[in-house]
Parts: structure tokens; sequence; C-alpha cells
């Protein structure tokens, strides 16, 4: 068990006084409240809050987010209160911590339809409400992932299955590499484990192969670079993640040569003007194979991951990959921060947290970039930097289950009437009641994220009450009506 001392000195840039403090008290909070609580691996469940903890200061964050992270099992695993948490911390901590308990209670259940899934991902982000809960509940989902040997197969396979389905995919647009990275090769040895056996013997195998025209041609990059008088402030050569590696296993029909950076060499330098002189100056050394020159750094990928990449013909003709890439590029690139995805390109995402009008939407983006140059000027991650954080893109939305645990998607202010026609027209034409919660509510009730929401049908009934029109929110669902009170020549 990390001391309050270790846990501190695992931010690379030290902690001042003040947040130092802040951080020891919520230790020694949390640290009382789980006093005599023991995890199932027989350890003092205290340790799972700090290892949580130890992931955000990787990620980088903030006093409040790591003290958060000390606190996030209180309310719902001890005598403490979130009210004891607020008195003790503050509003902001407190609603941190609301949050990954109320995220927590969200039944995720594994599952293959991917349409399921993508409303299931965007609903977690929608109930975290802040990013900081998110970033939260990764680091949590990373140790649960780490102690998951002492459960039963039955629930290893369900909680990886939920992992790889829900946790990675968040995980990798956050940009946060090195831990999504970490819960695929944990999840993959659950859900595959004859595979994730092969893969790891495959892997040590190849390296060893390989360990030595890497190092070869590492030597000589670093006398060619030295003479350029260029400072190399790190140069590795590096093993790829097991489930990485076994994808592209597959996707080259198990043919371990054709894997080109299974064995990468990474070289870290001061400047951005840097990168580019020394892949030039690998190119003069060694040949790059055509097509395999890629410039994330123009060009970042969705998640903001920046690096140029190169495949070379290394010593012996042996195939490399070489990375290049600044400090500041290779630690977004492991625990990139939150702000990676605000500015990315990824379409589905964009178009979820963007669903808005066009001058919206450019207000939006001019908002981001201010952020971002606010953010590179400071350096630091500020409240009020994490307040214009907060997920209100999905203000305008709902999310609802079936009872079968289906995710509808609705605008805000929609109501059981919205739900019956998003599910199917015939459904809605023949709606009379309605539950939420297993409670009988009026058709014209709001619903609230997380409701489910179960519908009664009257086979015989022929048309749609020309009222709900009054109150329906989607534009679909009052078409439908509409179209269906035509047809019965109902005026409306
Ligand atoms: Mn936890």
């Amino acid at each position: 068990m990390l001391s309050l001392k270790e846990l501190l000195a695992v931010r690379q840039k030290p902690y001042d006084k003040k947040r130092a403090a802040f951080i020891s008290k919520a230790y020694s909070f949390a640290e009382v409240a789980h006093k005599g609580q023991k995890r199932m691996t027989g350890e003092p469940y205290f340790v799972h809050s700090i290892e949580t903890a130890k992931t955000l200061i990787r990620m980088g964050l903030g006093s409040k987010s790591v003290a958060a992270a000390l606190l996030h099992d209180v309310p719902e695993d001890t005598d403490l209160s979130l009210e004891n948490v607020r008195k003790e911390f503050g509003k902001d901590v407190a609603f941190i911590v609301k949050g990954v308990t109320k995220v927590g209670k969200i039944r995720l259940r594994g599952a293959t339809d991917e349409v399921y899934l993508e409303n299931l991902r965007k609903m977690f982000l929608a109930m975290a409400a802040d990013i900081r809960v998110v970033l939260i509940k990764i680091a949590d989902r990373l140790d649960n992932m780490k102690t998951l040997h002492v459960h039963s197969r039955e629930k290893q396979i369900s909680i990886a299955n939920e992992t790889m389905e829900v946790f990675v995919p968040i995980a990798n647009r956050l940009g946060v590499g090195e831990i999504k990275n970490q819960m695929e090769d944990l999840a993959f040895k659950y859900l595959d484990p004859e595979n994730y056996e092969d893969t790891v013997r495959r892997s040590k195998e190849a390296l060893n192969v390989r360990a030595k025209y890497t190092k070869r041609a590492i030597k000589e990059l670093q006398k060619a670079l030295k003479q350029e008088k260029i400072e190399i402030l790190n140069i590795v050569g590096r093993a790829k993640h097991y489930y990485r590696f076994y994808q592209k296993l597959v996707k080259h029909d198990m043919q371990v040569e054709e894997v080109y950076d299974l064995a990468a060499i990474r070289i870290i330098v001061p400047t951005v003007e840097d990168c580019y002189r020394v892949l030039g100056i690998v190119h003069q050394r060694y040949n790059p194979m055509i097509g395999r020159i890629k410039d994330y750094i123009s060009l970042p990928k969705p998640n903001g991951y920046r690096s140029l990449h190169t495949t070379i013909f290394g010593p012996e003709g042996k195939i490399l990959e070489v990375q290049i890439r600044t400090r500041k590029m290779d630690y977004e690139a492991e625990y990139g921060i939150a702000a990676h995805w605000i500015y990315s390109g990824d379409r589905s995402f964009k178009e979820l947290f963007f669903r808005r009008k066009k001058e919206e939407f450019e207000k939006q983006l001019d908002w981001v970039k201010q952020l971002r140059s606010w953010h590179e000027e400071t350096g630091g991650l500020s409240d009020e930097f994490w307040a214009s954080l907060k997920i209100d893109f999905f203000k305008n939305h709902i999310f609802a289950f079936t009872p079968m645990g289906d995710v509808i998607d609705l605008p805000e202010g929609a109501t059981p009437v919205d739900f019956a026609y998003a599910i199917h027209t015939e459904v809605g034409n023949t709606l009379s009641g309605a539950k939420i919660n297993q409670k009988i509510v009026a058709l014209s009730y709001v619903i609230r994220n997380g409701d489910v929401v179960e519908l009664t049908t009257e086979k015989k009934k022929k048309a749609p009450n020309k009222d709900w029109l009054k109150f329906v929110k989607t534009a679909h669902a009052k078409s439908k009506i509409k179209q269906a009170l035509k047809k019965n020549k109902i005026n409306f």
C-alpha cells in the first residue's frame, strides 16, 4: 500500500503545499472511512482507493480530482455520507464523487449489438456529467481488472466483457492510451485465454529475434543524431501490447514477420522541429518503406495522438518501426488529458456532442480553441478549466431503458409517447399507458436520464390521442401521430 508520500511522489512536478495538504486530508479521511474493510484479495479496501488515485495523478489531474478518487467509494461503501464529503472537501469534490456513485449504478450489460453498445457508452458519458467522473471510473475499472482473478469465472467474463466493450472505447477516445492498452490486455486474458497465452509466447519469441538488430539500430541512430547535435531525451526499443499485437496478427493471417511495429524504436526529442529533423536523419541512414511514413503531428489521430511514424529497412535489412515525438506528445499519448477529444475529429462523437445548430457549433469550436490556448498558456488544470469542460454537450440528451435493458436515446423533455414512437410506430399508435421505474405515470411525464420505461398497449386501439401533439417532443412522434390521425380521419 502506497503511503501518502509515495502517492504524491507519483507526480512528475510536485503539488504545491496547499494542494498536497488537500490530498493528504482526503487520504486520511478515506483511510479512516474504509478502516477494517477488506477486498476479496484480502488486502485492505483502501488499497483500491489509492490505486485509483495513483492513476489520476499519472493522468496529470489536479488535487480535487485526486481527492475525489481517494474518496470515490466512501458514500457507497462506508458509514460516511456524501454530505460528510461535501462538508470536508467542498461542493466540487462532492459533485465528482456523486457522479462516480451514480455512474456505478448503471447496469452495463455485455452485449454484441453495436447500436446498443454505442448508446451504452453515450449514456455512461451523459450520466457522468463531468469528464473527471469518467476518468475516475476508468482508473477504478483498471484496478478492478488487475484484481479480477479473485472472482468466479462467470463474473470474470462479464466484467472483462464490459471493460472491452464500454471502458476500452471510452479510454481510447479520451486518449489515455497506456490505460486503454492495459485494460485491453487484461480483458483479453480473461475473454480469450487460449489466444492470449499463444500471443504472449509468440510476442516473446519474436521480440527475442528482433532484440539484436533493434539494439544495433538504436546504437547507430544515437551516433548519427549526436553528430547532428540533436539532443535525444530518450530512445528505446519497445514491445507492443499483447492485444494490439494479436489484432495485427489476425489482420496478417498470423504471420509474425508482417507485423513491423512489434519492436519499435521511440525517439523522444525536445521540440517539434527536432522531430522532423530526426525523421530526415533516420531516412538518410536507412531506407524508408514506401507508404509507411505517417505524420500524426500535422494530422493528429482523432483522440489527439501526435507522433511521427516511419518504417525502415534497418540493420541487416530487417524491418523496424521508428516513432519520433516530443516529451509532451509522449506523455499525452499515454496519459492524455481530457482536453484531447474535445477538439478531436472523431465524427460519431462530434455528432453526438455537437448535435446542434451550426452557429452554436461554431461558437463551441471557438470556445474550444480559447480553452486550448488558455490551457497551454497557464499549463495548469484549474477549476475554471474543468468547469468549462463539464459535459453539457449532453444537455439536450436523455437516455432511457426498455425493461429489457435496451437504451433509447431521446431529446430532453421527451415523454413516454416519444419513447413509444422511438421503439416502433405501432407501439406508439396503440399506446395506452406507461410506468416509469415501475410506477404508473401520465403519458406526458418527462423522462429523466436512466429511467426504465415500461409501456402498455391496446391492440384494438386504432388511432393515437390527438392531445398527445401538445406535449410530444420529437419530430418523429409528431409526424407519426399526424399520419395516423389523418388515416383515421380525425381532425387535429
Ligand atoms: Mn471503486
